[in-house]
């Protein structure tokens, strides 16, 4: 399991980003998602919060698709 977060702001494609925690690119406004034991569980409560969410390109490749 991992902890997951959002970032509270968007990218310029309107993209909220799913993080797991200790990516290099983890937002400093962000919030916490919950613990999961992969991406696409965490992308889906993170779309509760923003419909607009993805996984991180980094971090969470498999659940990147834009
Ligand atoms: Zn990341």
């Amino acid at each position: 399991m991992a902890s997951y977060y959002v970032n509270n702001n968007a990218q310029t494609n309107g993209d909220h980003e799913v993080h797991v925690d200790g990516c290099g690119w983890m937002p400093s406004s962000k919030t916490y998602l919950g613990d999961f034991s992969s991406c696409s569980p965490a992308v889906t409560e993170a779309k509760r919060y923003y419909s607009q969410s993805n996984g991180c390109k980094y971090c969470s490749p498999t659940c990147h698709t834009s």
